[in-house]
């Protein structure tokens, strides 16, 4: 194994140029730290952008040679560069919503509610998402707690993971929801002991209420995805894949494209289609000419979606053994309905997105793609599991055997109070054990891709990797960390949110590391997360994010960086200037 000083050694003695160098730089940077993800050049000093596109990475020296009269050189002060990160599970939120998260109590959540109702015309609808289970007396969601503070105004709150909706009396009425109204197929209306129903509303009977809400309009989308896209860049997000099952609607799809036409898309965003049963050919084939359309785009499409069970803090997550307590959940198709729907998108050459959290769905996800292998021949396909929370031990080598994706989501590893009390006691200890748990599958040698799935949690991929590296809170406990022996390193966690991630879409000969003839996606960092203690990636801050060479983000406080003395005559000579 070479230590860090020789890979160092090593790194720099070559520089890597792309074929067409012939032009100067448009920006050289310096006197950075660059992790690349390049197995070749793991780390380099300088790297030169044209265009949307990095044309050099290598030594100071070799890079600034490469400097023309127009080349604004920059001096990154030895700070920490990484390649933009990819988000590999993001959703574009359909509306504003008072954030529930970590509230606590049921007294935090009607505060909350109380204040975000304020900023809403009044008697409209108040929606909010995030509460926890945990957040209430016995861990039961009842109307009652809203009804105290909203008697006469409908409010609906959807859980963290966004399996179950709490709704109050108002807001039943209006959905018309009484003591004899039928469960919908795929979830159910959770009822008293008197036999009326108590205001959760599982799985698909939340939309039910949440049906009622009226979607927003063709602006409002758009405000909403620009304050998303600003929020991603700020931290350091350059690409984000988006797995909604129903595909985008027709505002969401305008929203979309029309930043592309204002230039305020500051992100790389691949776009969800629905995968469902019986789609006709046609309509499989115009999905897939969509894909090869947009292949090159800022929005690109390629992967469709299908949800296959539900989340086990719900007990709705499909599994092999029954649930401490009872109870296996329930797969929401058969293996054959499966089967042959992901045979039919695979036909076409389209990916494949499953949700599966259970041992139980995941198994049925990995049958459906060996059989999709089996009747439509050996291909590239790189079809995904989403969430893979609890893999059985047998399934894991099939990953990497079935070319498989494992999209993770490493905040989930965080072992907060619900997870802790909840979760794992409804798992039982050898389940938990096993359970967000990245290190199973880099060891059974998968591809791993990292992503958070906003809203549910905070798109910021530090705190994923904090919780990834630690097994902690963000207040440190338990102490060592649960189950430390599933701990992963930054680095390879830094794999996983980009160039892992952007394998995950078929995008790793055009991004995901810092190499000559990649886009320019890049982040500098305020801490060098490669060397601090992992307890300071929380106070690790986002400087500048750069995407397709093109700034999206920059700290406050971020200023001018000084050009280096010996550029700094060649600069003025030029009259070119540095506004970094
Ligand atoms: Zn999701």
């Amino acid at each position: 194994m070479l230590r860090p000083r020789q890979i160092v050694a090593l790194a720099f003695a070559t520089l890597a140029l792309a074929a067409a160098a012939a032009e100067p730089p448009d920006r050289i940077y310096v006197n950075a730290r660059a992790w690349t993800g390049e197995p070749a050049q793991p780390e380099a000093q300088a790297f030169a952008v044209r265009g949307d596109r990095f044309v050099a990475v290598g030594a100071d020296k070799d890079v600034r040679a490469l400097a023309g009269p127009h080349t604004v050189v920059t001096d990154l002060k030895g700070l920490r560069v990484v390649p933009g990160f990819n988000d590999a599970h993001w959703h574009l939120p359909s509306r504003r919503n008072a954030r529930l998260d970590g509230a606590g109590s049921v007294e935090a959540i009607q505060q909350r509610l109380v204040d975000y109702s304020r900023t809403l015309p009044p008697g409209s609808w108040v929606v909010g998402r995030g509460w926890m289970p945990t957040d209430f007396p016995n861990r039961v969601a009842d109307r009652r707690y809203l009804d105290a503070i909203f008697p006469d105004r409908p409010v609906v709150i959807r859980d963290r993971d966004g399996h179950q909706a709490l709704a109050n009396t108002p807001a039943l009425k209006l959905a018309g929801i009484t003591r004899d109204t039928p469960d919908p197929p795929d979830g159910w209306i959770e009822r008293g002991p008197d036999g009326e129903p108590t205001g959760l509303m599982k799985e698909a009977a939340a939309s039910l209420v949440t049906g009622l809400l009226t979607p927003l309009t063709a602006d409002e989308t758009y405000q909403l995805l620009l304050e998303e896209l600003a929020t991603a860049a700020s931290f350091g997000l350059t690409s984000l894949q988006d797995p909604t099952d129903v595909g985008l609607t027709q505002n969401e799809r305008a929203a979309v494209m029309r930043a592309v036409e204002m230039g305020t898309m500051t992100v790389r965003y691949r776009a969800p289609l629905p995968l469902e049963i019986g789609v006709p050919a046609e309509q499989i084939a115009q999905y897939a000419a969509l894909r090869d359309s947009t292949r090159e785009g800022l929005v690109s499409y390629g992967f469709a979606k299908t949800i296959l069970d539900g989340t086990v803090d719900a007990k709705t997550a499909f599994m092999l053994e029954p649930y401490v307590g009872g109870g296996n959940g329930v797969p929401m198709l058969s293996q054959q309905e499966l089967n042959r729907a992901v045979a039919d998108f695979d036909r076409a050459g389209l990916q494949v997105e499953i949700h599966a959290i259970g041992d139980g769905a995941i198994r049925m996800a990995l049958d459906a793609y060996e059989h999709a292998a089996k009747v439509n021949g050996p291909r590239d396909r790189r079809h995904r599991v989403e969430h893979v929370e609890v893999p059985a031990l047998s399934d894991l080598p099939r990953f990497g055997k079935l070319g498989v994706i494992a999209s993770t989501q490493p905040i989930g590893a965080t072992p907060d109070v619900v997870t802790m009390e909840n979760y794992a006691p409804l798992l039982g200890p050898e389940r938990f054990s096993r359970a967000y748990d990245p290190k199973q599958f880099d060891d059974a040698g998968a591809i791993q891709a990292f992503g958070s799935d906003y809203p549910v949690y905070s798109m910021d991929p530090l705190a994923g990797i904090y919780a990834v590296v630690t097994r902690q809170t963000r207040d440190g406990t338990p102490a060592g960390g649960s189950h430390p022996e599933n701990r992963v390193t930054v680095e390879a966690a830094l794999r996983h949110y980009t160039r892992d991630a952007a394998y995950a879409s078929f995008d790793e000969s055009r991004k995901g590391t810092i190499a000559a003839g990649k886009y320019a996606d890049f982040v500098v960092l305020s801490g060098d997360i490669l060397a601090i203690a992992p307890a300071e990636l929380l106070g690790t801050r986002v400087l500048l994010t750069v995407m397709g060479g093109r700034e999206t983000y920059r700290a406050s406080g971020f200023g001018a960086l000084a050009v280096p003395s010996d550029r700094r005559e060649a600069l003025r000579r030029d009259a070119a200037s540095t506004s970094l």
